[in-house]
């Protein structure tokens, strides 16, 4: 059997832990698979791009366990009502093919992103960083903002949205974060003025130009999270050659993050280089540095592997027949027949009751 976990299973899961907890516990189990860095098989994801919006197919496996997720991006949506990013995916066997685990994506993307976030700023930022713009106050930006409060000791968040609505949700939302000292700006420059680090997560399909080098002071983090495809940016061009910048996976960042603006041969650092030590994160206290995300599939591996053993722990969700029943494996017409047969005479007790 399959275990399966719908939205409100995961609402329960991270209820039970607790939003922050399940952040931290989350960053180490990403961090701990970013380590294993060379035990993966790893590829860009497969994009389907259409005129609104963007659908993926993300891959990733070890020796034990295959993750996929499956993923949109239309910012487009929210004028329709719906969400921007979706997500679901599966968690199976290397060593039989079976799914041990479908679960929901979409509220865990925003956990797992956020969690990505936080790990990287952990290794970039300057150490002493009390205060981030957080430029989108979209689906995203509360899970940006409690992972770094909680995680990395950010006690002033400067908000800047376009639509003045999220920015209103957002800091609703923030209320139950008393020591988070909210400061609501007027534009983005205004919001960014002074600030430790940055973290862009706005959704254009378009190559906007967010952060501009007037708004780049010495020793900056940038966290851009939302310009994750091509032709979808957040930084000026030139703010990045100002920058040291680290990216997940080299080949899938060229294609969608903001270095496809860069020459193919442009310095950038992978991430897992700088969690293990190999190379420096940040070099001086002047430095700036761009973590520039665009979400890999190895942390959707670490969150898929992460709520299964939390489902098995907390016994949340249910297991469902994905697969057929294997009396015979060799005899799935048989499984069928019976099954038909037992239907049809279920049918047939209603119909004479
Ligand atoms: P959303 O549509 O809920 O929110 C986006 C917000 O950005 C909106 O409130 C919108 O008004 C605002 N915005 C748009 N243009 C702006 C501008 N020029 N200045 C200020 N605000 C602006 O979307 P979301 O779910 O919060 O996702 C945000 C972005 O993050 C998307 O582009 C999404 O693709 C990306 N994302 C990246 C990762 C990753 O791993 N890197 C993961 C999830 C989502």
């Amino acid at each position: 059997m399959t275990r399966f976990l719908d939205v409100p299973a995961t609402y329960r899961l991270v209820a039970d832990i607790g939003v922050p907890r399940f952040l931290d516990q989350l960053a180490q189990t990403i961090r701990d698979d970013y380590l294993r860095w060379s035990d993966f098989d790893k590829s860009p994801r497969v994009a389907c791009h259409s005129q609104f919006g963007v659908i993926e197919l993300m891959p990733v496996a070890d020796a034990k366990l295959f993750a996929f997720k499956y993923v949109n991006g239309h910012p487009i949506n929210a004028g329709r009502g719906m969400h921007t990013v979706m997500a679901f995916g599966a968690l199976a066997s290397v060593d039989t093919g079976y799914p041990l685990l479908l679960s929901e994506l979409t509220l865990t993307t925003a956990l797992r992103t956020a969690a990505t976030s936080v790990l990287a700023a952990k290794a970039l930022a300057r150490p002493d960083s009390r205060s981030m713009a957080l430029i989108g106050n979209g689906a995203q930006s509360e899970f940006q903002a409690i992972a770094f409060h909680t995680l990395l000791g950010i006690d002033e968040i400067r908000l800047f949205d376009v639509d003045s609505r999220a920015t209103d949700k957002l800091i609703r939302n923030l209320a139950a974060w008393p020591q988070l000292r909210i400061v609501r700006a007027t534009s983005t420059a205004q919001a960014v003025r002074g600030a430790d680090i940055v973290t862009t997560v706005t959704a254009d399909k378009a190559y906007a130009t967010i952060i501009t080098p007037d708004m780049i002071e010495p020793g900056m983090h940038l966290n851009a999270v939302g310009g994750d495809c091509p032709g979808k940016t957040e930084l000026h061009a030139d703010v990045l050659n100002m920058s040291r910048v680290i990216v997940e996976y080299e080949p899938q960042t060229r294609i969608e993050g903001e270095i496809q603006q860069l020459p193919a041969d442009s310095a950038v650092i992978e991430l897992w280089r700088v969690l293990s030590g190999e190379i420096a994160g940040r070099e001086s206290a002047q430095q700036v540095t761009v973590f520039d995300s665009v979400g890999f599939a190895l942390e959707d591996y670490s969150a898929l592997r992460y709520l299964h053993a939390l489902a098995q722990e907390h016994n949340v969700g249910i297991d469902v027949a994905l697969i057929p029943a294997t009396s015979d494996p060799k005899d799935l017409f048989g499984e069928l027949a019976t099954a038909a047969s037992g239907a049809a005479q279920a049918d047939t007790a209603l119909a004479s009751a």
